[in-house]
């Protein structure tokens, strides 16, 4: 039987986008991500036609399909950023990335919601409705960005990242991820990538199946698998809730390689990429496969 499953890593771009399909054949992956720009940038140089034709051309020859790319937006992008200026900055920066995605041909951007950056007091953090009424705020303006930002281009679907929960970053409940795409106008325009570590490091436990099927119940019911586009597969330094994110090769760190086991086998992440942020990337073609070895055939 052929495997339902599209699993790669978040490969390498340097030198030109173009190089990332080639990247990604070359560890065995059905599945990539990648920048399509500097992620430490604001602004990169437009995608010029000739580097869009390689790419495509590229992407052709490795057999993966665009609908298994995840492109990740820049790590300077914050579209609940409090000060209009530069929430403005994000915002354009964030049309930018569509636009380049939509150039690529490819229909997905991955992106991290927000951070509100209160700076808060323990005694504040405590403050349970104080902290719903910061937090509602900051989602409030992720939904507008969003809603700017689709309302702008088209074809490609925001793709919302759960986050570890540090700091002040959004996106670390489920609620949240639900909260935003409520208020998102189209909704055929938007999508969940789930990451493993930032779930666990949140405090949703997938060690074991019982814990598994609780949490993903969860999910379906307070966000919808309906949405579930992409997912991120990565193992965890830090321990269960203490959102922390810090990745760590699959089976080495605090998840264990049972979790995926079991998302191996769930029908619920079939035909998505399955993108792999482990830290060393020199065992990428072993995890790759050792992914698909935990497969019930
Ligand atoms: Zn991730
Ligand atoms: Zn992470």
């Amino acid at each position: 039987m052929t495997s339902r499953k599209f699993v790669g890593a978040h490969v390498s771009a340097s030198g030109g986008v173009y190089n990332a399909p080639l990247n990604a054949k070359a560890i065995g992956a059905k599945a990539f991500a990648l920048f399509t720009k500097n992620q430490r940038q604001w602004v990169a140089k437009p995608l010029d036609s000739e580097t869009i034709q390689k790419f495509k051309t590229a992407l052709q020859e490795s057999g993966i399909l665009p609908r298994h790319v995840l492109p990740h937006d820049s790590y300077l992008i914050n579209l609940g950023h409090p000060e209009e200026e530069k929430l403005e900055k994000s915002r354009a920066a964030f049309i930018d990335e569509l636009e380049r995605c939509d150039a690529l041909g490819l229909d997905k951007l991955n992106f991290h919601p927000g951070s509100h950056l209160a700076k808060l007091t323990k005694k504040q953090k405590e403050d349970a409705a104080l902290m719903q009424e910061i937090e509602n705020k900051c989602l409030d303006v992720i939904a507008e960005s969003i809603n700017i930002a689709l309302e702008k281009t088209q074809n490609v679907k925001a793709v919302i990242e759960n986050t570890a929960g540090q700091g002040s970053n959004l996106g670390y409940k489920f609620e949240h991820l639900a909260y935003i795409i409520d208020r998102v106008e189209d909704k055929s325009r938007v999508g969940v990538c789930i990451d493993t570590c930032h779930m666990f490091t949140a405090g949703y436990d997938i060690r074991t199946k019982e814990a598994y099927d609780k949490t993903w119940n969860e999910f379906g019911e307070t966000v919808g698998f309906e949405y579930l586009s992409a997912m991120h597969i990565n193992d965890s330094k830090p321990p269960l809730g203490s959102k922390v994110d810090r990745h760590h090769s699959l089976g080495k760190g605090e998840i264990g390689l049972d979790a995926f086991k079991f998302i191996m086998n769930d029908a619920r992440m079939d035909d998505i990429p399955l993108i792999l942020e482990t830290i060393d990337e020199t065992i990428w073609p072993q995890e790759i496969k050792l992914l698909y070895s935990l497969e019930n055939k």
